[in-house]
C-alpha cells in the first residue's frame, strides 16, 4: 500500500511516496481504511526534525474511515465500523494502525472529512478552553492565529463559554474569518501590536488567558498582555520553539501562571477522550460549532500541504485525500 514517510528529517522534498506492507494491529489496536488525513502542524515538526522520531517513519496522527482489522482483546470495534482517531500511527498512508483506546465513532450524519477535520484540533481547543484555563462567562480571552485549524474551533468555544475573545491574524481576510467565527475584536498582529491592543480591549488591566500556539514571534508579547496572576498557555511552535528564559520574567509580568500543554495528557483516558470528542459532536450536531475544510490535497500532494501550512496561506482545517 502507499505511505508518505520520511527517511531524513528535512524539508518538505523529504516527503517519499513509498510502497509498505499491510500492517497488522497488535493487541488492543485497530486499523482502517483511511479515508482523510488531517494536516496538522504537528507534521511538520516531524517532518523538519523540531520533534524526533524514528526513521523511516509515516507522517500522520489524525485520520478517520472504515475498521479493516482489529488486534487481540479489542471489543469496542469491529470491521465495518466508522472511526476517527488523533492518535494514529502512520496516517500518510492507505490503511494505518491506532490504538482502540484513542479512538472514537463517527456519529451518523457526519462525514470522514468532516470527523478529520475536527477531532484533534476541536479536543485541542476543547482541553483549552475547559479544563487548561476553564473559561467563565465574562473572562478575557487572547487567540493567537484564530483563523487557523485550533484558533477557528478556540474562538467559537471561548464564546460558547461566555469568554469575550480577542483574537490575533496575520491578513485582513484571516481577520474576516474570526470576526464571522465571534472575535469580540481582532489585531493584525503583522502590522500592529498586539500586547497594546489586547491591553486597550480591556481597558488596561490585561487579558485573563492568552492562548498561544505561535510561539517564539509572540511569546514575550503575550506576557505583556495577561493582567496579574493571567495565565499564558503556549501550545505549540509554529512559527518555532520558544527559547529558554528565567522565571523571574513571570514575575516581572504579575505573577503569571506558565503552561506548556499537549493534547495527550489531556486525553489521558478513553472516558475523557471521549467526553471531549462527544461534545464536539454534540456541538456540530446543534449547530453551534462549525467546522472549516479551508483545503484539501492528495495524499500524494503533501508536500504542497505543508508548504501552504507553513507558509501561512491555509485558513481552518487541511486535509489529506488518499
Ligand atoms: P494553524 O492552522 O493555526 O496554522 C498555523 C498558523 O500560525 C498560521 O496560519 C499563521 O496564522 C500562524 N503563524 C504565525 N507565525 C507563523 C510562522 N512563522 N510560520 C507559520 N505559521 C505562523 O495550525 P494548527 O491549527 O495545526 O496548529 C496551531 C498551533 O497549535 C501549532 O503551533 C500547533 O503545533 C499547535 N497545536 C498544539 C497542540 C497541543 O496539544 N499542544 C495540538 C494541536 C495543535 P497567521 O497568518 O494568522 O499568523
Amino acid at each position: 500500500m502507499l505511505a508518505i514517510r520520511i527517511h531524513e528529517s528535512g524539508g518538505v522534498d523529504q516527503l517519499r511516496a513509498d510502497d509498505v506492507p499491510v500492517p497488522t494491529p497488535a493487541a488492543g489496536e485497530i486499523r482502517f481504511k483511511v479515508e482523510a488525513v488531517g494536516l496538522n502542524f504537528i507534521d511538520t515538526y516531524k517532518r523538519s526534525g523540531l520533534y524526533q522520531v524514528p526513521l523511516p517513519h509515516t507522517l500522520g496522527g489524525e485520520a478517520a474511515g472504515v475498521v479493516t482489522a482489529v488486534g487481540a482483546g479489542v471489543v469496542d470495534f469491529k470491521p465495518g465500523d466508522r472511526v476517527a482517531s488523533a492518535a494514529v500511527n502512520g496516517a500518510y498512508a492507505h490503511e494505518a494502525l491506532t490504538l482502540a483506546a484513542q479512538t472514537v465513532r463517527i456519529p451518523a450524519g457526519l462525514t470522514s472529512q468532516q470527523a478529520a477535520a475536527v477531532l484533534l484540533q476541536g479536543m485541542t481547543a476543547h482541553y483549552l478552553a475547559c479544563d487548561t484555563w476553564p473559561l467563565k462567562a465574562g473572562d478575557t480571552a487572547l487567540v493567537h492565529a484564530a483563523a487557523g485549524g485550533v484558533g477557528l474551533l478556540l474562538v467559537q468555544i471561548a464564546k460558547l463559554r461566555g469568554a469575550r475573545v480577542f483574537a490575533t491574524v496575520g491578513t485582513d481576510d484571516k481577520a474576516k474569518l474570526a470576526r464571522e467565527a465571534g472575535a469580540d475584536a481582532v489585531c493584525i498582529y503583522s502590522r500592529e501590536n498586539f500586547a497594546e491592543a489586547a491591553r486597550a480591549f480591556t481597558g488596561g488591566r490585561g487579558v485573563d488567558v492568552v492562548y498561544d500556539g505561535v510561539g517564539k514571534d509572540t511569546f514575550e508579547g503575550s506576557l505583556s498582555s495577561l493582567r496579574p496572576r493571567g495565565m499564558l498557555a503556549t501550545f505549540g511552535n509554529a512559527s518555532g520553539a520558544v527559547p529558554p528564559f528565567s522565571p523571574l520574567l513571570l514575575s516581572q509580568n504579575g505573577s503569571l501562571f506558565l503552561t506548556r500543554p499537549t493534547l495527550a495528557h489531556y486525553t489521558l483516558t478513553t472516558a475523557e477522550l471521549r467526553a471531549r470528542s462527544d461534545d464536539l459532536f454534540a456541538w456540530i450536531a446543534a449547530g453551534k460549532l462549525k467546522v472549516r475544510v479551508g483545503a484539501t490535497f492528495a495524499l500524494t500532494a503533501a508536500a504542497d500541504a505543508h508548504r501552504a501550512l507553513e507558509s501561512r496561506a491555509t485558513t481552518g482545517k487541511v486535509l489529506l485525500l488518499p
